[in-house]
């Protein structure tokens, strides 16, 4: 089997600095925060041009140097492929605003960029000789989980809060997971996952902690400079529930800097939240670097209803040094912006992706974002996953069909 090169040189607590070797088992660092990949940068940048990429698969193992498996029989694949960038060119119109591109993640494996971080967990997992996994979920990582696991004969036990959207909960068990319900939060669902895991012999795969779903939303950033030739956007706006894909993205592009493929202008990070659960919001405003638990929270955009995020530091660090920020919209703004994409644009966002163009018109109004900026919008998953409100007319076929009425219906 052909060997991969790769690069990683050891792991590093995000917090403190603290160094930890690398192909080992690892979770949190001891300070309790998440821990990052290293890469030996010099010597990734001399093993690659930017050309050599050009004939590769239009998947993201085509970034293979930038990620950690070793062995390219550890790879579990579904295919991964690179996801479109689709300008929404009337809503730039509408709003006489620089150029909007939605970065379309539904395309992915399992409908959600969930499968780019799974499958790099899911693969070291097997690496590194894990047979049990488990993670709490609010839907979309358990159904990536589920599917790369099965996929890599690993075993999988799956916690959802109970009003998980059901087309998620139906995945997660239909991919093999054993899945469970439960009546409280994500945050609570992780403590199942925490307290049990001695127990019970499971790899904790919850969000930040463990190293490697960063790295699989890494590709996100090494993607979007890409096809853009080795640019950045002025800005990203990005529905960030535990944000592991806005440090994934902050990540890339510190590593293509430092390697020379893009120059030091670096897009400003929007972290977008929902008003009924915004503690990222809060502690932005606030002037925090770690964010209070949120209580009650609630939004139709269950992917970022998440109450409390262990990389809570890492997403306000990224935020504030790309001079960007967090804003929260109303539920009412989501609903209105997905039906108006799926309308105007043909592009059925997910309630969360539609959070994004939400935020953009809202600050477009504000003006903390230019009407020259390019902006690119992340729709995370498939719209077809959700609930649509919509109007349609029956027909009795027993009847003569009135075509004046279906005229001016
Ligand atoms: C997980 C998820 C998010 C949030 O992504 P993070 O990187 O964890 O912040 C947003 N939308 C959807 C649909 C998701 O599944």
């Amino acid at each position: 089997m052909e060997q991969f090169q790769t690069f990683v040189t050891h792991l590093e607590c995000s917090y403190t600095g603290k160094t930890y070797p690398a192909d080992q088992l690892h979770g949190l660092s001891e300070a309790g925060k998440p821990m990052l990949v290293r890469y030996d940068l010099d010597a990734l940048g001399k093993s690659i041009k930017k050309e050599d990429l050009i004939t590769r698969l239009p998947e993201f193992w085509r970034y293979r140097e930038f990620l950690p498996v070793r062995k390219s029989e550890n790879v579990v694949r579904l295919g991964e492929l690179m996801t479109p960038l689709l300008p929404a060119s009337k809503t730039q119109q509408q709003l006489g605003c620089g150029e909007i591109l939605i970065k379309d993640e539904g395309r992915l494996p399992t409908g959600s960029f969930k499968a780019r971080g799974l499958a790099l967990a899911v693969s070291m997992a097997k690496e590194l000789g894990v047979k049990r996994m488990a993670m709490p979920t609010n839907g979309n990582a358990g159904a990536a989980l589920a599917a790369y696991c099965s996929r890599a004969d690993i075993e999988t036990f799956v916690f959802c809060p109970e009003d998980t959207p059901k087309v998620n909960i139906e995945e997660i068990a239909f991919q093999g997971a054993k899945t469970f319900l439960a009546n409280g939060f994500i945050n609570n669902c992780g403590r199942i996952v925490g307290e049990g895991k001695a127990e019970m012999g499971w790899f904790d795969t919850s969000t930040l902690k463990e190293p490697y779903r960063i790295e699989g939303k890494k590709t996100m950033g090494l993607e979007l400079a890409e096809q853009l030739g080795w640019d950045v956007p002025d800005v990203i706006l990005y529905p960030t529930g535990g944000g592991t894909g806005l440090i994934g993205m902050w990540k890339a592009f510190n590593e293509l800097e430092a390697i020379g493929w893009i120059g030091s202008k670096r897009p400003r990070m929007v972290a977008v939240q929902a008003e009924g659960c915004a503690p990222i919001v809060k502690a932005y405003e606030d002037g925090e670097r770690h964010a209070e638990l949120w209580k009650d929270a609630h939004t139709i955009a269950a992917g970022i209803r998440v109450p409390a995020a262990a990389g809570d530091f890492l997403i306000l660090d990224a935020v504030r040094e790309s001079n960007g920020f967090a804003v929260a919209v109303s539920d009412e703004a989501i609903n209105a912006a997905h039906q108006e994409c799926a309308k105007t644009e043909g592009v059925l966002l997910c309630p969360e992706g539609a959070a994004t163009l939400a935020a953009l018109k809202q600050e477009l109004a504000t003006g903390r974002i230019k009407k020259e900026e390019k902006v690119v919008l992340f729709n995370c998953a498939t719209g077809l996953k959700y609930p649509m409100t919509s109007t349609h007319e029956k027909i009795d076929l027993n009847q003569p069909i009135d075509y004046e009425w279906i005229e001016n219906v």
